[in-house]
């Protein structure tokens, strides 16, 4: 192994750091078989993103109808899936008590069920284990939602107000939410280390946090297969698979020991 190995390099900033900040995104999950945006075959292949903006979930009923069109056959997929080697890394390094904060864009719940605690995990993009009612907010069980709508339901109404029903996640257009987005940068401005796993960092806010990690001062490790922005401001670039680069990483850095 040389001396400039990107994974050698990476564990050993996680080795002497103490607030761990790490940032995934849907690159993370698609070794459990959830495909990213840019994948061919995915969604945005089928579907215009433009026509499934918040502004207009809320206006048609029509874009209501083919939101939880796409919706019901995606759930599944996320549903089924099984946490990999990447998400275990991130729990390992929450185990080893150098997590300050995981930041995930994605809305598939792995993380949790990897064993990430709700504590140190901030859902910025929200999730689509949840539906909620954007009339009065409140929260359904996604399984429940599901089953109601193969059951020919096909856009559901919310059990309190008989408002409109959508999955609990970020859709374009909609408001982020606000103490969990100030909560991931905060974390960013106090990290020693940043990890970014599986991000094309084009999504803003969220790719914003990585900055504010590098203009704080913090090493910034960035694990993806595919160059992004922020690669000129990396510490160290792991272009690889983040199964095999995080469990390198957390394995070389020895904090299971
Ligand atoms: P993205 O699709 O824009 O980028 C994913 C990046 O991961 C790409 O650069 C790709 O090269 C890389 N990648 C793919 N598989 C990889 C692997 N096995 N190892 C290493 N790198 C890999 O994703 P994004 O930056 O998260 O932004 C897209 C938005 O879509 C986010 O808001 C996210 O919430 C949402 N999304 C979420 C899911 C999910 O929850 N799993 C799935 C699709 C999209
Ligand atoms: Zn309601």
């Amino acid at each position: 192994m040389s001396a400039d190995d990107p994974c050698q390099l990476a564990a050993g900033l996680l080795a002497s750091a103490e607030r761990v900040v790490i940032l995934t995104g849907a690159g993370i999950s698609t070794e459990s078989g959830i495909p990213d945006f840019r994948s061919p075959g995915g969604l945005w292949d089928r579907y215009d993103p433009s026509q499934l903006t918040y502004d207009r979930f809320c206006a048609s009923a029509d874009t209501r109808k083919t939101y939880w069109d796409i919706a019901t056959q995606s759930y599944p997929v996320m549903r089924d899936a099984e946490p990999n080697a990447a998400h275990q890394a991130v729990v390992e390094i929450e185990r080893a008590a150098k997590l300050l904060c995981l930041v995930t864009q994605n809305v598939d719940g792995l993380h949790q069920r990897a064993g990430s605690s709700d504590e140190r995990t901030i859902e910025i993009h929200g999730s689509a284990m949840r539906a909620k009612c954007i009339d009065c907010g409140m929260e359904h069980d996604r399984a429940t939602i599901h089953d109601r709508i193969l059951g020919g339901d096909a856009t559901p109404a919310c059990d309190g107000c008989a408002g409109r029903l959508k999955p609990a996640t970020i859709s374009f257009g909609q408001a982020m939410p606000e103490k969990e987005t100030a909560a991931a940068f905060s974390a960013a401005a106090q990290c020693d280390l940043m990890i970014v796993i599986g991000s094309s960092l084009v999504v803003y806010p969220a790719a914003g946090v990585p900055e504010m990690a590098v203009r704080s001062g913090a090493p910034l490790v960035i694990v993806n297969r595919e160059p992004t922005q922020l690669d000129p401001q990396a510490t160290v670039l792991v272009h690889g698979a983040a199964g095999e680069s995080m469990s390198r990483i957390v394995t070389e850095s020895g904090i299971h020991r």
